[in-house]
Formats: structure tokens, C-alpha cells, sequence
């Protein structure tokens, strides 16, 4: 098999190093994956009532301005009184993918933009190899919207509690609304529990095509989990190939 240059960077990014053959043919990287040092553990998801749509709530008449402003002014949940400011998202309100990922951290929570951390570097590396990126400077089609379950850090960053996620939740759904991605990435436990309403671990859900209000929706690991087991990238990468084929097919 023949690895693009993208790919390749990938591959690199994740730490899978490829064992570079007398001829020409290259193995594949799963089998190359190295060793996890430590075990991988499931990240815990907690159960919390449902709520699938805005329509009921006055979220679900916003437009993206109005929404934006709401979500600063946002005093529903403790985190109002620790945090510097609110995240909103990032990227073209035009963008075919759609990343959903859980809370800022100390980082995000300064800058005011998701995913600027080391969690964030290797999220844009992962999506620098497809051909993705947050920027406003590509087409729709390789440009993603980056937003969080909870649009206020957590003190310390704790998980988010079911509270505040319950309390968030119509804003990201609002988001997802308004996009109308062709692919939704969902990166780790939190994003599915508010998406999908599933409390099976990210590892059960991973590696097929969920639909999110019509919507394919691939789950995957989170950048943080995938920074602490390292094993996991080669499966991260498979998720990401996966929602790359399901935007290819989608025409
Ligand atoms: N982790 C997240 O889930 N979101 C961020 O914005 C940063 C780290």
C-alpha cells in the first residue's frame, strides 16, 4: 500500500512509524502501531435526561449572531462565575464537517476559541492530513466548525457535570442546527452523550456511521484521551478515514 504525503504526516503525528521495507511495498501502520505504554481507559459517561432539538426553547430561533451573544451572556450554570469568557466555536458557519469535542480548557477559556491546547494541535494535525482545517481561507467542503458540549471551562478542568451539560446542551444543538453539517465528528464521551444520548463507552460506538437528525455522525476518541494512549491513534485515524469516505459518498 502507498501512503500520500498527507497521510504519511499522519502517520508521523500519531506516532505510528512505518518499517520501511527492502521493496516497495509498505505495511500497513496498524500493524505497526506501537505498544501502548499504559492501558487504555474508557473515558465515563453519565446518563442525563433527554432533549434532542431546540424547537421547544427559544435557542431554536436564533441565528448565528444572536446565538453567539446568548451563549456570552450565558449565567445558567456555576461555570459563568470561573470562567475568563465563553467559547463559542470556530470556523466557517459554511463548513461541511462539524467537530463536536467537550469543554475548553484553561487555554481555550483565555483565548475564547476551542481547541488551541496540545489537544488542539493534534486535532489540527489529524485534520491537516485529510485536507481539513479550521481556517475561513478553504472551500466548505475541507473546512470544519469546531465547538464544545460545555461552552465554559470546567475549574480545574473536572469533567462537566451532568448539570451543565444538560444546561449547554440546546447551544450546541442550536449550532449543529444551523450548520448543517455533511459529517459530524464526535470526540469523545461528552460529545456523544449529547448527541447520540448514549451512554456506551466511545469504544463500542466507534468504527461505524451514526445519523444525528439526519446528519452521519462518526464517534471517535477525544485528542486529550488520544494524547494519554497512544495506541488509540491508529484507531483515531480509522475514524477520521471513515468520515472522509462517508463525505466522499455523499456527494
Ligand atoms: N478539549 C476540548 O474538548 N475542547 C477544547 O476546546 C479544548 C480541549
Amino acid at each position: 500500500m502507498r501512503w500520500t504525503e498527507h497521510q504519511l504526516a499522519m502517520l508521523r503525528e500519531m506516532g505510528i512509524r512505518l518499517w520501511a521495507p527492502p521493496t516497495d511495498d509498505v505495511p500497513d501502520p496498524m500493524a505497526q502501531a506501537p505498544v501502548p505504554v499504559a492501558a487504555a481507559v474508557e473515558p465515563v459517561v453519565r446518563d442525563m435526561p433527554a432533549a434532542r432539538t431546540t424547537h421547544a426553547s427559544p435557542v431554536g430561533t436564533l441565528d448565528w449572531p444572536a446565538l453567539r451573544e446568548t451563549v456570552a451572556a450565558c449565567t445558567a450554570c456555576k461555570l459563568c462565575e470561573s470562567r475568563s469568557q465563553t467559547v463559542f466555536g470556530v470556523g466557517s458557519t459554511r463548513a461541511h464537517w462539524m467537530i463536536v469535542g467537550e469543554a475548553p480548557g484553561e487555554q481555550e477559556d483565555r483565548q475564547g476559541e476551542p481547541f488551541v491546547g496540545k489537544s488542539g494541535q493534534l486535532l489540527d494535525n489529524m485534520l491537516r492530513a485529510v485536507g481539513l482545517t479550521r481556517g475561513e481561507d478553504a472551500t466548505p467542503e475541507h473546512q470544519v466548525y469546531i465547538a464544545n458540549t460545555l461552552k465554559c471551562r470546567p475549574p480545574g478542568n473536572r469533567n462537566p457535570l451532568p448539570d451543565e451539560l444538560a444546561k449547554c446542551e440546546a447551544f450546541l444543538i442550536r449550532q449543529v442546527e444551523l450548520l448543517q453539517p455533511k459529517i459530524i465528528l464526535a470526540m469523545g464521551a461528552f460529545a456523544v452523550q449529547s448527541l447520540l444520548r448514549s451512554t456506551e463507552p466511545v469504544g463500542k460506538l466507534r468504527g461505524r456511521v451514526h445519523r444525528y437528525q439526519g446528519v452521519p455522525l462518526v464517534v471517535t476518541y477525544h485528542p486529550a484521551y488520544l494524547l494519554r494512549n497512544l495506541v488509540d491513534k491508529a484507531k483515531a485515524w480509522d475514524d477520521l478515514c471513515l468520515a472522509v469516505e462517508v463525505t466522499s459518498g455523499a456527494g
